[in-house]
């Protein structure tokens, strides 16, 4: 799909404006991380974006992240990225080394595995834990009821970097709720940062007070790949 050159900047601008608007209804509220979903995307429209000086950016999968970001990286400095889809344990030892944020700890077993390699390799990256705010079957993540316990055992017995909260609300469903119990499951735990919000519903996510929002389509238009 053709995408005038100017596009991406033009974009990442309306979103910042709207970003603004949605967070002047808020009191004393943080600036809101903008990630710029590039899955799926072609490289021309990634340099369009780092040209307009965007430098966050997220992946969901880690072999396509590996095809895409060490070329880019050498090219453009300051860039961070963030790994937002779910993550095999064989692609550990690859992520850690490759991303500088993960949003999508979903399970013990990858907790695990992930606390080994960082404390290997050196890297302490932070992490956001996912949680299933919808309880659904087939999506990854800590069920509402369980993140405390095993937020608290990631920081404490295994010593990961946890910044934060992350919630896909189920399609179909008013996002709104999710957002607003992921900020209430975050508070007592002490957790700044919450992950949520994509294309179609940012604005709703900045109120409840999201701090990264992962914006794809509304950035770079239509992914090729998905
Ligand atoms: C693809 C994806 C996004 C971006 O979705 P858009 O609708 O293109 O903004 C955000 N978060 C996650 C976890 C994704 O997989």
């Amino acid at each position: 799909m053709p995408l005038s050159d100017n596009a991406v900047l033009r974009n990442i601008a309306a979103i910042h404006a709207r970003m603004q608007q949605a967070q002047s209804s808020m009191i004393a509220a943080r600036q809101a991380e903008l990630i710029a979903v590039s899955k799926g995307q072609p490289f021309s429209r990634l340099e369009l974006a780092l040209e307009a000086g965007q430098r966050e950016f997220g992946e969901n999968r880690v072999q396509e992240a590996a095809e895409k970001w060490p070329q880019l990286r050498a090219q453009y400095s300051g860039i961070t990225l963030h790994l937002i889809g779910p993550l095999q344990t064989n692609k550990v030892k690859q992520a850690v080394a490759l991303f500088d944020v993960i949003h999508t700890l979903d399970r013990e077993k990858l907790a695990r595995e992930l606390a080994q390699e960082m404390m290997r390799s050196g890297r302490n990256l932070s992490c956001f834990v996912q949680v299933n705010t919808g309880e659904e079957a087939q999506k990854g993540g800590i069920s509402p009821a369980e993140t405390a316990e095993f937020v608290r055992f990631c920081r404490d017995q295994l010593k990961l970097l946890i910044t934060g909260l992350m919630c896909i609300p189920p399609v179909g469903d008013h996002p709104a709720p999710h957002f607003g119990l992921l900020r209430k499951l975050a508070q007592p735990l002490g957790l700044s940062n919450l992950s949520m919000g994509m294309s179609g519903d940012f604005e709703t996510a900045v109120r409840f007070g999201a701090t990264h929002i992962r914006v794809g389509t509304a950035i770079f238009g239509e992914r090729d790949i998905s």
